[in-house]
């Protein structure tokens, strides 16, 4: 089935194909892919910048069980509400400045949000709690963040996940979160020389960000820092430049709706990077 994009109204089969003329698609039809686990860290290890790995990110099949499940919400488990509009049906890329000081990380894109606007956080009551915070705080030129090629832009800032396939029941299976870790570990090696400090949206992602801490040769403590909303733990690169990550219940409905997490305790996570 073919639909037309939100924005600027060209049509696009489900999910859509690299290259095809997407907005924000960081990808080409000649783009590495990624087919196995080992073939996710090759891809990650030698992906030379952020652009680079972007694409590499968007592309990647390394995982049956979740390739198979965001191709099929995107075929035939859409929301009625968005039966009118393409559906990604790809990876999430990382979104924001290339060049940031901070990154947030996720756990995981919604079946429903990332997985059909192709881009971290967009399209969800997730991503409107988010990008109305960043706002607030000037990392993002507007509150809200709708479908790609919204015009939405962040400023010192990007967003990467733990995990970038949309997974059954937002839970990844301890493998497929082994799988992803590369894709993860290369965004922080690439932010390291200008890198300040770290937003971990739940413990899948603080723990995914002390791993990969970890595999980089960082110094991390121990015992391994517990998280919480506001915990917030020090870590020292390689080239000994320290590092604040900083614990925020995610912003899921769950946390949200219940008011587990409320606006001021994001901001105030927010304004400790
Ligand atoms: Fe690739 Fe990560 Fe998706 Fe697995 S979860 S298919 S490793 S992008």
């Amino acid at each position: 089935m073919t639909c037309a994009h939100p924005v600027t109204g060209r049509p696009f089969p489900s999910p859509v194909p690299p290259g095809t003329g997407w907005p924000g698609d960081p990808a080409t039809a000649a783009t590495a892919v990624a087919g196995t686990p080992g073939e996710v860290v090759e891809l990650a290890r030698s992906a030379s910048d952020v652009a680079e790995l972007d694409a590499r990110v968007s592309v990647c099949r390394a995982c049956p069980r979740l390739v198979e499940w965001r191709e099929s919400v995107a075929v035939t488990g859409r929301r009625a509400s968005f039966a009118d509009q393409p559906y990604w049906g790809r990876p999430g890329p990382g979104f924001g400045d290339p060049a940031a000081e901070r990154l947030i990380v996720g756990l995981a894109p919604a079946a429903n949000g990332t997985n059909r606007t192709g881009r971290m956080f967009t399209g969800d009551r997730s991503g409107d709690w988010l990008y109305a915070a960043l706002h607030r705080a000037g990392y993002a030129t507007q509150p809200q963040s709708w479908a790609s090629g919204d015009g939405l832009e962040l400023r010192g800032i990007r967003i990467v996940a733990a995990v970038r396939c949309a997974p059954p029941a937002n839970k990844p299976t301890p493998q497929e979160r082994a799988a992803c870790a590369p894709w993860l570990d290369r965004d922080l090696e690439l932010a390291t020389p200008r890198l300040r400090s770290m937003l971990a949206l739940g413990s899948i992602a603080w723990d995914a960000s002390l791993a990969a801490a970890r595999r980089l040769g960082w110094a991390v403590p121990r015992p391994k820092p517990a998280f919480g909303h506001a915990a917030e733990a020090v870590l020292t690169t390689t080239g000994g430049r320290e590092v604040r990550l900083v614990g925020c219940y995610h912003v899921s409905q769950q946390n949200t709706f219940t008011g587990k997490l409320t606006e001021a305790m994001l901001d105030a996570a927010i304004a400790r990077l």
